[in-house]
């Protein structure tokens, strides 16, 4: 199965985004950072609205759910703390903190959520947690491309935007993340 691909901010379950979406461009005309492109392809996914961080990540400024004319993009989704994208990963054989010695922190200064969804652990080694929104920042500022975003699994984008956003304010309640919620991969 294709790789689901990363919506904008606020999107409903993938289904009903599909549903809903009538590729009017008006969340692409309102991101400042050019950052919400139109899928270049020929199956059902053709110029729907998708965000490619290794190219341009979201930003977060929350600009384009409130002008989506159908809910598509949840307009009162404006707290970038439920943006509710995806979730990124680091991939520990490439990233320098966990290789060779070099301290970098990039992705956690550049997070919009740093300190929540990006801390790190022991003071240098980064680490994603159930915070993160998937917004890709870090997977395009990394030097190594040692991070990748993965869309909202299926499992997730299957339930209603509604209880999405229930769930990922529950987790945000946390603002220091217990252990079992640190991502990475270590493949
Ligand atoms: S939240 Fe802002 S940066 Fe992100 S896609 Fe929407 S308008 Fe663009
Ligand atoms: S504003 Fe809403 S309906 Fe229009 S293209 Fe964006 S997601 Fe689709
Ligand atoms: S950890 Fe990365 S993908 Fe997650 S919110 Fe921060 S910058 Fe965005």
């Amino acid at each position: 199965m294709a790789q689901k691909l990363l919506r904008p901010p606020g999107a409903a379950s993938e289904k009903e985004f599909l549903a809903l979406c009538i590729q009017c461009g008006q969340c692409m005309a309102a991101c400042p950072h050019n950052s919400i492109k139109p899928h270049r392809s020929f199956n059902k996914n053709r110029h729907s609205m998708e965000i490619e961080p290794a190219k341009t990540p979201c930003y977060l400024c929350m600009k384009c759910p409130p002008v989506c004319p159908t809910s598509a993009l949840n307009e009162k989704c404006t707290d970038m703390r439920q943006a509710n994208m995806g979730q990124a990963y680091i991939l520990e054989k490439h990233c320098h903190n966990f290789n060779n010695g070099v301290m970098c922190s990039t992705c956690y200064d550049r997070c919009p959520l740093r300190g929540h969804a990006m801390v790190l652990e022991l003071g240098f080694i980064p680490r994603h947690t159930d915070a993160c929104v998937g917004c890709g920042v870090c997977e395009y500022v990394c030097p190594v491309n040692a991070i990748v975003t993965i869309a909202s699994p299926s499992f997730e984008s299957d339930i209603s935007q509604e209880e999405n956003l229930k769930r990922k304010s529950e987790r945000n309640k946390n603002t220091t993340p217990p252990t079992g919620a640190l991502k990475t991969l270590t493949t």
